[in-house]
């Protein structure tokens, strides 16, 4: 790295990180290498999204072999073999009736579309009136417009104009009632009762879609108590609400099925991916809808044109080689069933965390947990932060978000490598002030 780099680096603190420089130069399976050579286990999956380990040869051999046949194929009034290939092979492992899909770059990209369509289809069955969002407290759907619009989270709201006619409704996260929570806590099912309130002060027929992240991560793992979706789902279906679930992270396994709504049970209208979509290799993000929602937009729509949305890439060759790849390893090694039956020893090792220093909180679910510290006096974040620096520094890659250690593996991790993340945060915490 040179001394002045031109790279303006996302969500970082540019001069810190510029001061000291933590690089990764390669990667496999469970591990990151720097440049000088150490060793580090990912305990995050990268930003939530290697989720079959890094340098998975069929899917980086995939890509190799559909940029010599197929570099880029417009998706504009023209079409590629695999664009529909891939969407009828993702169709396939997501709830039953979330069978039609549209491609996208990234999740930012996937909410801002399943929001656009949210509109356009309440246009198309007539219901215009509804023009209004719901969204939650600390919820993270990414940073265009629309998606900080519905998200949660003050430092990324704060400096940009938002959408009009957005309601949030509260988040679940309560330490005093539900603190050390093993899976979904018992208490905050009454929490999704607001969504009535919001709709009795703006009027149903004013609403188009309430989005969730069925459970958070990026706010700092925030797992949706016992009760609380299929509160909203019920809410929802009962005033013409279109229910998105924001599956970025959730999808692909990290709960220990293909998505979190077959993990919990609970069918949305509209689904979004991204991340594990392609296990991180090409950027690409996916917005899964159901037939209805289709009919409405494409079938009932006069000729021409129908959804005046798209992006250059989306259906990009290279993600669909990639994301077909990933499909076939996630089957070939069952790893969503490999996240459901670790999720149990999983959450044993995390918890066996909660006497040390600190820790005023752990919640887990499926192969996710989080760690929470008591902030130091008027320092927030920092006791977490130097966490980070200590682990990375001894060989484990952990993420934190304020006061939160936020764990997300790869799926493929070993028994003695959950121990190791475990171990390694526990001494840590001992010695950090
Ligand atoms: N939605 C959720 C739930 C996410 O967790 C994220 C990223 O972490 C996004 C959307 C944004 O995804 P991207 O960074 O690919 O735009």
């Amino acid at each position: 790295m040179r001394n002045d780099p031109a790279f303006w680096m996302p969500f970082t603190d540019n001069r810190s990180f510029k001061m000291h420089p933590r690089l990764l130069a390669t990667a496999k399976d469970m591990h990151y290498f720097t440049p000088d050579g150490a060793k580090i286990l990912d305990g995050t999956a990268g930003l939530w999204c290697v989720n079959a380990g890094h340098g998975r040869a069929k899917i980086t051999e995939a890509i190799r072999e559909q940029a010599t046949r197929l570099d880029y194929a417009p998706t504009f009034q023209l079409g590629h073999p695999l664009a529909f290939e891939f969407a009828d092979r993702l169709a396939n492992i997501l709830p039953s009736g979330l069978d039609r899909i549209f491609f996208a770059n990234s999740g930012s990209e996937a909410v801002d579309t399943a929001l656009k369509i949210a509109f356009a289809y309440q246009r198309a069955i007539g219901q215009g009136t509804r023009t209004r969002l719901v969204g939650r407290e600390r919820a993270y759907h990414g940073v265009g417009f629309g998606g900080l619009s519905v998200g949660g989270l003050v430092n990324n709201r704060r400096s940009f104009v938002q959408l009009p006619g957005v309601s949030h409704l509260p988040h679940t996260l309560n330490i005093d009632e539900a603190a050390f929570s093993r899976g979904q806590p018992a208490w905050g099912a009454h929490l999704a009762e607001e969504l009535e309130r919001i709709v009795a002060l703006n009027g149903a027929e004013t609403i188009a879609a309430v989005i969730v992240e069925p459970l958070s991560g990026s706010a700092g793992v925030l797992v949706p108590p016992i009760g609380y979706l299929e509160r909203l789902r019920a809410i929802t279906q009962k005033h013409g609400i279109l229910l998105i679930f924001d599956e970025v992270i959730t999808a692909f396994g990290r709960l220990g099925a293909a998505t979190a709504s077959e993990r919990l049970g609970i069918t949305p209208d509209i689904i979004t991916m991204a991340k594990g979509l392609t296990n991180a290799t090409v950027p690409a993000g996916a917005v899964a809808v159901g037939r209805d929602i289709y009919d409405a937009v494409v079938d009932r729509a006069p000729p021409g044109i129908e959804f005046f949305h798209g992006y250059t890439y989306s259906g990009h060759p290279l993600a669909c080689a990639a994301g077909l790849a990933a499909l076939d390893v996630y089957r070939e090694d069952k790893l969503f069933e490999r996240a459901l039956a670790l999720s149990s020893y999983w959450e044993s090792a995390i918890h066996s965390v909660s006497g040390k220093r600190h820790v005023i909180d752990i919640r887990n679910l499926g192969l996710v947990a989080a760690i929470e510290l008591e902030p130091r006096g008027n320092a927030p974040g920092l006791r977490a932060m130097e966490v980070f620096h200590a682990c990375f520094d001894e060989g484990l890659l952990i993420r934190v978000t304020g006061d939160v250690i936020a764990l997300s593996p790869p799926l493929i991790i070993e028994k003695h490598q959950i121990d190791f993340i475990a171990e390694k945060i526990g001494e840590v915490l001992e010695r950090v002030e």
